[in-house]
């Protein structure tokens, strides 16, 4: 592995991470996205709720266009998984370890967004934007009223009930054969609300056009809609390797985005929160400005154990 020298290094080329980087980037940081391929957002085919686009945007677009300023200002995107984050034990900083190579960086901003797993499950993928939804914020709207499955079994499916509960009671959480995992109080809550929790495993996703409805253990249950809030945060391993508090599974940052870790910085969906793009982008605009004050001021170089 050959050693690299990065002011920053961005885990996670999202909303977060981009408008992170062209903010050090622009303060002539020296400033490296590493980016996973595959994003989820790129599939959204309309963005409607984020400023500046009147006619909306589609996820591609907006993604493309973020990377584009970034790199206007210097920024290096690299298709390349962060595998590995660590105090680096020369002094003065951390290291990314990635498949191929490993970086040095005085600061850090983690924005890795939230990992949806896609269940094993026949027909998700071809229902995908079609009854099969990533994010209940996001689309809930177009349900109101309907027959809504929640495919969940942690804190995650919870929150997300009770967001979707304020457009149609018609609601229905699928463990997918796990147990629950939430605190007593969500528990409380939507059994207050009265809505049904299911263990049965899902066969598959039945439809035409759209999603009709759920094979469950050899039964069809109609349905309008399947949310998926199965997800763990990537950024946990990332926080369990340098120390970070996490929290509901998410990481526990202040109020500058600063996760208690000197020079080590997170925003975006891995921090939880409205889990939006108008979120995302004014907690990578928060990270980087502390980072770079901290880098300004030079005090990096107390972060070393
Ligand atoms: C289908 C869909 C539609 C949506 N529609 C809307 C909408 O209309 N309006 C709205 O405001 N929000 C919408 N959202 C939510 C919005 O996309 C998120 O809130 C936002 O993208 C979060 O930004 P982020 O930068 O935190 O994370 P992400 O956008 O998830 O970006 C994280 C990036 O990090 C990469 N990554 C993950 N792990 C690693 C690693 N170890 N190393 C390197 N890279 C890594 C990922 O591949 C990804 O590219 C939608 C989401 C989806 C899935």
């Amino acid at each position: 592995m050959s050693g690299n020298d990065h002011d920053v290094v961005v885990i996670g080329g999202g909303p977060a991470g981009l408008s992170a980087a062209i903010y050090t980037s622009r303060a002539e940081l020296k400033t490296v996205i590493l980016d996973e391929p595959n994003k989820l957002l790129e599939k959204a085919e309309r963005i409607d709720n984020y400023f500046g686009f009147p006619d909306g945007v589609s996820g591609k677009e907006l993604l493309d266009r973020g990377r584009k300023q970034a790199e206007r200002f210097g920024t290096e995107v690299l298709e390349e998984k962060a595998l590995l984050t660590k105090i680096d034990p020369r002094g003065e900083g951390y290291v990314v370890e990635t498949a191929e190579r490993e970086f040095k960086t005085k600061g850090l901003i983690i924005s890795p967004g939230i990992q949806h797993e896609k269940p094993p499950i026949e027909g998700i993928k071809e229902y995908e934007g079609k009854g099969v939804s990533y994010c209940v914020v996001c689309d809930a709207p177009l349900y109101k009223d309907k027959r809504v499955g929640l495919l969940g079994s942690e804190d995650l499916v919870a929150k997300e009930a009770l967001e979707l509960y304020e457009f149609t009671k018609d609601i229905k959480i699928y463990t997918n054969g796990n147990d629950l995992h939430m605190p007593d109080s969500l528990h409380t809550k939507l059994q207050k609300l009265k809505i049904p929790i299911e263990k049965g495993e899902i066969e598959e996703v039945v439809g035409d056009e759209s999603l009709t409805g759920l094979k469950i253990e050899g039964e069809l249950q109609e349905m309008d809609g399947l949310m998926i809030a199965e997800g763990s945060s990537g950024s946990l391993d990332f926080a369990r390797s340098l120390g970070i508090t996490t929290e509901d599974g998410v990481l526990k940052v202040d109020e500058n985005m600063s996760t208690g870790v000197p020079g080590v910085y997170a925003a975006g969906d891995c921090v939880g929160g409205a889990r939006q793009i108008s979120a995302a982008v004014g907690e990578g605009a928060k990270a980087a400005l502390g980072l770079i004050t901290d880098i300004r001021e030079d005090s990096y170089k107390d972060w070393s154990v």
